[in-house]
């Protein structure tokens, strides 16, 4: 294994140097092998899980680690903290996945940093393998998405209110550069740093910027010349590329059903993939107000409100880049190159490319329903179409991955068909009236929308059953001092197997679509910190 930690050349101001913290009895409970293999992880190690046990805790170190606790920021549900930080990660370095690109490999719930504040540092068994199963499943369903390489058991019990059993999880992710990371920066009026991490995010996340020869013909044109790009051109075209990733992140969290539930500025990955699967949930019913989330008293990270926090969060990172903009327009004064009308057009420039979220969010959130429903290309008249299917969803407390799953196979399956006439009246025939309109026929739309509508989510109430069978049986392990760790990697394996292939249907794959009774109605997910 080959590690780099380029975060190191960035300078101290941007971590703190840390090991993880050792652990008495570490067992490998989970290994996603698949992903092993991308990073190019040997086979001989892969079958040594006592050796991966000891990677996955952070008790061993493998050569070339140097492990670090990254700084940041956040509006945490509105309201600055500008002391966050990694308070229970560490960050071992980077990988080259086969396609070359480079993959930041993270342990957490491995101990106490610097940013600890008053936590503990650890990770519970069930947060952790929640995340290594939400993030897995999230990947085959096509979102952009972090990953787990391992959840390791700690043999430790941790104090989360009742003792429960600590864990490890190993994060792979694009980055974890965050909004959050340049708000440190810019609360502390640190320019240089600023601009070292913008050259750095440019660089890692979005080289066409710099080099104008990365750029495909079609996209930006415009706007990328063969000359060098100024500094105000670089960085509206980082913020706006960096909401185009947003927007894509979040209209794809809604196509599955997907609620984050704590889209703060810390965990706002500027790389676009989801990270941070604290009090995630899936949206049973369709409810645009839907929220789980025990911390999230408001609402504000309900289903429907994640595209508007988006903005906000973009909004933020806006703000940073504007301590920048100034910076340079200032310097530009003295050197007599620009003058003020300059500097309050560059403002006036970020307000806008703020503003044009709303414009692109909408065109992409109606162009993604419009897959759903079968429709490749949106034009204006299908808005009402898609809002009707959602009010009358909202109405009738529908589920919303069998709906869709039944529009879709009502397409070939004439029961269905009848059925979905009889629960959808007017609004079915001009679904139907819309494809003829367009000349989509009846398989075309079949194969667009199977595409777009899974047939199986991870549901929550399936989630939470796996999550305490798993941690009775490692509870047990711990007690009794044996090691039944094959059973929960089997357990959560059988599970992946059907979540993970949620566009076919396999033999299990009924035994995991069906809405929960009391579809959670009393349902709470927890950031489990
Ligand atoms: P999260 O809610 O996981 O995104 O975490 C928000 C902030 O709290 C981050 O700075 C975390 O590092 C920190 N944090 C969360 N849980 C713990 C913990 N158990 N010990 C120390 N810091 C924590
Ligand atoms: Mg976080």
């Amino acid at each position: 294994m080959k590690f780099y930690n380029s975060y190191i050349e960035l300078g101290a101001q941007f971590f703190q140097r840390v090991s993880p913290d050792k652990v008495p009895n570490p067992q490998l409970l989970l290994w996603n092998n698949v992903l092993a293999d991308d990073l190019s992880i040997t086979p001989a190690l892969q079958n040594d899980h006592e050796l991966l046990a000891k990677y996955g805790s952070g008790n061993e170190l493998p050569n070339g680690v140097n492990s670090i606790a990254l700084a940041y920021s956040g509006h945490q549900f509105g309201h600055f903290n500008p002391n966050l930080g990694d308070g229970r990660a560490h960050l071992l370095g980077e990988m080259l996945d086969k396609k070359g690109i480079r993959r930041d490999i993270q342990l957490k719930g491995s101990g106490q940093t610097v940013f600890s504040r008053r936590g503990d540092g650890k990770c519970a068994l069930a947060p952790a393998l929640r995340e290594y199963m939400m993030s897995e499943a999230l990947y085959a369903l096509g979102v952009p998405t972090s990953r787990c390489l391992s959840v390791v058991g700690t043999g430790e019990l941790i104090n989360r209110g009742l003792a429960k059993p600590g864990a490890v999880v190993t994060r792979v992710a694009a980055s974890h550069i965050r909004v959050g990371s340049f708000q440190y920066f810019a609360a502390r009026g640190d320019i240089d740093s600023l601009t070292a991490l913008l050259d750095y995010t440019i660089e890692r996340h979005f080289p066409e910027i710099d080099d104008s020869s990365l750029n495909n013909a079609d996209a930006d044109s415009t706007k990328i010349s063969n000359q060098k790009p100024s500094q105000e051109q670089r960085i509206l075209q980082f913020l706006e590329k960096a909401i185009d990733k947003q927007i894509t992140l979040i209209t794809q969290w809604l196509r599955i059903g997907f609620i984050h539930g704590v889209m703060n500025t810390d965990n706002t990955a500027i790389s676009g993939e989801t990270i941070d699967f604290g009090p995630c949930a899936m949206m049973g019913t369709y409810d645009n107000k839907a929220s789980f989330s025990s911390i999230d008293e408001y609402g504000r990270y309900a289903f429907g409100n994640q595209g508007k926090i988006g903005q906000w969060n973009m909004a933020k990172l806006a703000d940073c880049l504007l301590v920048l903009l100034n910076d340079t327009a200032e310097k530009d004064a003295d050197n007599n190159i620009e003058d003020e009308v300059n500097q309050e057009k560059t403002l006036e420039s970020i307000e806008a490319i703020i503003q044009q979220y709303t414009s692109k969010f909408d065109q992409a959130y109606y162009a993604m329903y419009a897959k759903k429903l079968g429709i490749s290309d949106i034009g204006e008249n299908h808005i009402t179409l898609i809002n009707d299917l959602l009010s009358l969803m909202q109405t009738q407390k529908l589920d919303y991955t069998q709906t869709f799953d039944s529009l879709t196979k009502s397409l070939s399956d004439s029961v269905k068909e009848k059925a979905l006439v009889a629960e959808f009246g007017r609004w079915y025939k001009t679904w139907m009236d819309t494809l003829n309109q367009l000349s989509i026929t009846k398989p075309e739309a079949e194969a667009l929308m199977s595409k777009s509508n899974p047939l199986v989510i991870p549901r929550n109430h399936h989630i939470e059953e796996l999550l305490d069978r798993c941690e009775l049986i490692v509870t047990d392990n711990m007690n009794s001092n044996t090691s039944n760790n094959p059973i929960v990697s089997d357990i959560v394996n059988d599970f992946l197997q059907v979540i993970c292939s949620p566009y076919k249907e396999l033999t299990n794959t009924k035994y995991y679509q069906e809405a929960p009774q009391d579809k959670d109605q009393y349902y709470q997910t927890f950031c489990g910190t």
